[in-house]
């Protein structure tokens, strides 16, 4: 008999695990929202969520939050960081988050319901990791869910080119630096210590890094921008800035200097780095599982039935892979495949 599960992504990015609890959107028919991060593909009506549903989260992930924009977050109580790896009962719902790897505060969700359905969400995650919830039914993250999305190289190897680039660039300029929240405190971590230039940042990328500071993430000193020092190393032309979110884009046109973008995008499966000009570069560092981990993560959570994102990623493909190379029923999200896949 084949057992219908209670999970689903709407098309806003909102992932129902049961019939009380969603992660990573808006839905009114859900008491419960949990944040798995806060990138801003998993933000979707957050204000909304916030006068009207109960919320979860890390404690990291809420003081991430606070830093970029609710300052009203602190004084909620509808806001609950939740500690990793205990289970909360929410009338009658047990609630479980795990670390997921992908960014500081960043989860995976598992969620078993009061007839004793263990359903999950994995969130953003990296590959490997050292727990994994064990469910019944699975949401999976479909990022790099196609099999070309295969990396031959390790995120120690793409961290490792992304020093060299800015060894290599620093010579001929100040170089600017921009990524994803995460990616960013990652790439500072990597900078600090190796390069003998001041690290400038806006005021609220220099608070965010606190918060990972407060986490056990070793970065160094970053200057503000804003400030006498800041203005006199940017006159000096030799600097590294780093533009995370809300902190615009860097100069186009650059006279002197580089630009290097840090992305999960990969263009080639062999090379991190990319030459876009001579000034301009981008690096693969991604905290994504690729496609291959993306599978033995489905493996490790023994799911017998797998839902593939999508609403962000390749999920019809992975959707297909997963059935034929694992054995286990899988369908995308989207409604728009649900009679080509003969499910809903
Ligand atoms: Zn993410
Ligand atoms: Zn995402």
């Amino acid at each position: 008999m084949k057992i219908a599960y209670p999970i689903e992504v709407y098309p806003s990015g909102t992932v129902a695990l049961g019939d009380r609890i969603s992660c990573d959107g808006f839905h009114r028919d859900y008491p419960v929202r949990v944040q798995t991060h806060v990138h801003d593909d998993h933000m979707d009506n957050f204000e909304t969520s916030k006068g009207l549903q109960n919320l979860f989260m890390s404690e990291a992930t809420r003081q991430l939050l606070v830093c970029e924009f609710d300052a009203d977050l602190p004084y909620r109580d509808n806001v609950y960081p939740v500690r990793i790896g205990e289970t909360q009962d929410l009338d009658g719902h047990k609630l479980t988050l795990l670390h997921s790897g992908h960014m500081l505060g960043s989860v995976q969700v598992a969620v078993e319901t009061p007839l004793g359905m263990r359903l999950g969400y994995s969130g953003d995650f990296r590959w490997p990791l050292e727990q994994v919830i064990e469910v019944d039914a699975l949401v999976v993250d479909s990022t790099y869910g196609s099999p070309d999305r295969k990396r031959e190289y390790t995120l120690a190897e793409a961290e490792e080119r992304f020093l060299t680039l800015v060894h290599n660039r620093i010579m001929r300029g100040p170089i600017h630096v921009k990524a994803h929240r995460g990616t960013l405190q990652r790439a500072l971590s990597i900078l600090s210590g190796q390069v003998n230039c001041p690290i400038l940042g806006s005021a609220r990328l220099c608070e965010e890094v606190q918060v990972y500071r407060n986490h056990g993430y070793t970065i160094g000193d970053i200057c503000r921008i804003n400030t006498e020092d800041g203005r006199w190393h940017v006159k000096s032309g030799r600097f590294i800035r780093l533009y995370g979110k809300g902190d615009g884009e860097p100069p186009i046109q650059l006279l002197r200097g580089s630009t290097i973008t840090l992305s999960a995008y990969m263009s080639r499966q062999d090379d991190p780095v990319m030459e876009y000009s001579d000034c301009s570069f981008g690096v693969a560092l991604s905290n994504h599982a690729d496609f291959e981990g993306t599978l033995e993560y489905v493996r490790a959570t023994k799911a017998k039935h797998v839902v593939t994102d999508n609403t962000r990623g390749h999920a019809v493909e992975l959707a297909r892979e997963i059935q034929h190379r694992l054995g286990i029923s899988a369908r995308p999200s989207s409604t728009q495949y649900s009679r080509e896949w003969g499910l809903s």
